[in-house]
């Protein structure tokens, strides 16, 4: 039994790839380390790779067929992680503290055996809580755990975020720490609207729409798991360390706040296809091949047509299953009876997301009527409770994130 002292407090630092970039701002990250355990508290870390690394890891991989070699792409992948928490643990030791590298398998982080985009299981937390209970700082490759088969499995892109708060949630941090290259979440994306207003909260439910629409600051999964833990998440700087943005259930202020942020996403593709013979059975023919083959559909329209017998459908799957999905059209060509395939890779999804929409009317036609006014065309809608989304081409995006921020005043408190 180790005496902890109630002011002393458990907390997870995750540091992402741009944090750990590069000797200097690994030794910078320590500095962050070693001031929260100069005031006392415990501290176990979360690493990404050093920033571009996974990139250059996943290029390799895709020399082969990913969709043969999962096993060995999360193997490959993996390894950035490997690289930044030895570094991180050498780094610490010049400067007098003494950190574990810990990599999934050893703590053990335990994950489904889907490669790729893995869920977290378990995590035994004894062996990250005996390090920090020696006065030791467990360093924990973020984005890898280990499957049933004791094989290496990823928690997909951004994953280490999901490791952190899954950790934090284990060990019952009192709080996760997510230092990155923004000092929090922004009304929209800092680096594309000059206006946009950092929060001070945000509450899990509207951070879950903000990061599943494409705001990646926070993998949509992390969120999901603060939000069923209660884990109070904070998004800072890792340059400035600034007070950042927590994450905080809902209040009552917040249910005022018409729109809240915008968020956008580039990984769209769009799939039409044309006259349709109209029949029950129609949309299930069309989407049963595509979610056997593990692929997510995002927008659905279908729209009627003048003599009531063909019908036109168009969805949205994410880039990198376009091809696929245009093969699995075409062998579905007799089934599905449809004319002709029209497809679009070059659009993005723009989305206002505001608790308030549930109880006020009229915020989507004043989206339409700004995007309109800057001749912006609209090629698809889709909304829910509390966010409205539009496709539009992938050039207008800008022009769009900085209308809509300004048409819903969000650069003013
Ligand atoms: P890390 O490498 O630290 O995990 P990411 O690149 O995954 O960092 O996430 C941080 C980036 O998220 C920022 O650089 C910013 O461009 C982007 N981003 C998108 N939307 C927002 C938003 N609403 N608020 C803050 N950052 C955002
Ligand atoms: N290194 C992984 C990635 O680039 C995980 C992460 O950074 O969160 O996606
Ligand atoms: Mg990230």
């Amino acid at each position: 039994y180790t005496l902890r002292f109630s002011f002393m407090q458990k907390i997870v630092q995750k540091f992402g790839g741009t944090s750990v970039g590069t000797i200097d701002k690994i030794k910078h990250v320590c500095s962050l380390i070693n001031k929260e355990i100069k005031s006392g508290n415990q501290v176990a870390v979360v690493s990404s790779a050093m920033s571009g690394e996974t990139n250059k890891l996943v290029s390799l991989a895709e020399n082969f067929d990913i969709n043969k070699n999962k096993l060995e792409f999360d193997m490959i992948v993996s390894t950035g992680e490997q690289v930044s928490i030895a570094l991180i643990s050498m780094a610490l030791k010049e400067i007098g503290l003494k950190g574990v590298p810990l990599l999934g398998w050893q703590i053990p982080i335990t994950g489904s055996n889907d490669f790729t985009k893995a869920k977290i299981d378990n995590i035994d937390d004894s062996l990250v809580l005996d390090v920090m209970n020696k006065g030791e700082i467990p360093i924990i490759a973020g984005f890898q755990g280990v499957n049933s088969k004791n094989n290496i499995v990823t928690f997909g892109r951004g994953g280490s975020d999901t490791s952190a708060v899954a950790i934090a949630a284990a060990i019952r941090a009192d709080r996760c720490d997510i230092y990155t290259d923004v000092d929090g979440i922004y009304t929209s994306d800092p680096r594309i609207v000059e206006k946009a207003r950092k929060l001070n909260k945000i509450s899990y439910e509207e951070m879950l729409e903000f990061a599943s629409l494409g705001a990646k600051v926070l993998q949509t999964r992390s969120v999901e798991m603060a939000m069923r833990h209660e884990v109070l998440v904070q998004v800072l700087s890792s340059q400035t360390g600034e007070k950042g943005t927590f994450l905080t259930k809902e209040d009552k202020k917040m249910e005022n706040e018409l729109v809240s942020g915008i968020a956008y996403s580039k990984d769209e593709a769009n799939i039409t296809l044309i006259n349709i013979l109209d029949k029950p059975g129609v949309a299930t023919k069309i989407f049963s091949p595509l979610s056997e083959a593990n692929i997510n559909v995002d927008m659905i329209v279908q729209t009627g047509s003048e003599n009531g017998k063909n019908i036109n459908f168009t969805y949205t799957v994410s880039r990198k299953d376009l091809e696929q999905t245009i093969s699995i059209m075409e062998e579905n060509k007799l089934g599905i009876e449809f004319e002709r395939i029209i497809t679009n890779n070059s659009l993005a999804k723009v989305s206002i997301v505001g608790l308030g929409m549930r109880t006020h009317t009229g915020v989507a036609n004043k989206m339409f009527s700004s995007l309109a006014s800057e001749s912006i065309n609209i090629h698809v809608i889709s909304t829910s409770e509390i966010k409205i989304s539009v496709l539009i081409d992938e050039e207008y995006i800008e022009k769009a994130l900085n209308a809509l921020h300004s048409t819903f005043k969000l650069d003013k408190k």
